[in-house]
């Protein structure tokens, strides 16, 4: 598991990036973010690091594509690659979201210059992650790369973060609820790696978001000091077991389906969280349905029978549907699929084929493949 040099989250946390660079010897930074995160932080980050005179700092800010996108694909990567200069950058700086971060921790990864997070929003889990998702020819896939050395999460820039963007870190947290029962029910049925003490961090972090929903979605500096504990405790977790497990199964799965789809159509993209939430939702559904309901796609799995008692329980702490809907309505995001431009057509493809872009035992691909 990766050891953090410090993780601080508090108000003004972005005032000891500085001496923290400088005890460590780093003396090239160059500050990765895109218009609207140099302008949330990067821009005092790039001032007080300027105010050192032992420090040279260079600014890469990334380009959005066609779509009006900052996305992480070739061109970003390149774009960045081009100012670094090998042997003399020391330290990059990632300011800014999920896809910023995604840039940084993989050109960080082949260039082997260690990069500090500074997450402008609690939008996502992954700003502590070894992987990156990039696009890559249009495609988009995951490959390896390494968590930030430091965060520095500054509260007075994470209170400040637009609602949407709050609302997908809680979503993505949500999406919890799904993923540990898939974790659970493929180690039970399939007998994929399980690591108990990931689950129960994961499993603390989303009790605490969903106990703090009313709060988080009125941007309090208590709700989005709980939320940011959680996306960090969560991305822990997952460096912890070495896999996305505790984080991410068949809800992760559909919203990668909606997004590749709106890949191909050439749509804008909907933030990662937003999707993973309302998903969920829909996941949550399709799982009550088959082992309460005994509604099932096609045929009813034998793995139910034979677990019956086991699976039941622990579908029992997934609340349902309208619940999932009500907790994203407290946040302040969107509840329904329609919010995002989700058409029925689209919604039963991906729910019957979201499972085989993982490979993972989730209840979903039981579903699917009985
Ligand atoms: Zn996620």
């Amino acid at each position: 598991m990766a050891q953090f040099e410090e993780i601080v989250l508090e108000s003004g946390a972005l005032q000891q990036v500085a001496p923290y660079l400088k005890k460590r010897g780093c003396q090239h930074l160059i500050i990765v973010a895109d218009k609207n995160t140099y302008e949330a932080a990067g821009r005092s980050l790039e001032q007080s690091l300027l105010g050192e005179n032992e420090l040279n700092v260079e600014l890469c800010l990334i380009n959005p594509n066609e779509t009006g996108d900052v996305v992480a694909d070739e061109i970003s990567l390149v774009q960045l690659m081009i100012e670094v200069k090998p042997g003399i950058t020391d330290g990059l700086i990632a300011v800014g979201s999920g896809t910023i971060h995604d840039i940084v921790r993989f050109v960080s990864h082949k260039t082997g210059i260690p990069f500090i997070s500074i997450p402008t929003a609690t939008s996502v889990d992954g700003f502590t992650s070894a992987g990156a998702p990039l696009i890559v020819r249009g495609v988009k896939k995951t490959f390896p790369a390494v968590p930030p050395v430091a965060i520095f999460a500054d509260l007075d820039i994470l209170t400040k973060a637009p609602q949407p963007l709050v609302a997908a870190g809680f979503g993505d947290m949500l999406g919890k609820y799904t993923a540990l029962f898939d974790w659970k029910f493929s180690h039970l049925t399939a007998g994929e790696p399980y690591n108990e003490q990931a689950a129960i961090i994961t499993e603390r972090a989303l009790i605490s978001c969903v106990e703090h929903a009313h709060e988080i979605g009125k941007r309090s500096e208590q709700g989005i000091r709980i939320l940011m504990t959680a996306l960090i405790e969560s991305g822990i977790a997952m460096l912890l077991f070495g896999q996305s497990h505790p984080a991410s199964a068949a809800e992760h799965h559909v919203s990668h389906y909606w997004e590749m789809e709106y890949l191909r159509r050439g749509n804008r993209a909907l933030l990662h969280g937003a999707k993973v939430g309302v998903a969920c939702a829909e996941i949550s559904r399709v799982y009550h349905d088959a082992v309460e309901r005994g509604v099932f796609p096609g045929q009813e799995p034998s793995v139910l029978r034979e677990f019956e008692g086991q699976i039941t329980a622990w579908l029992a702490e997934v609340p349902s549907e309208s619940l999932i809907r009500e907790l994203l309505r407290q946040a302040g995001g969107p509840t329904d699929r329609r919010e995002l431009g989700i058409d029925d057509e689209l919604l039963e493809r991906s729910l019957a084929e979201a499972h085989k872009v993982r490979d993972r035992r989730t209840l979903l691909r039981a579903l699917n493949e009985a």
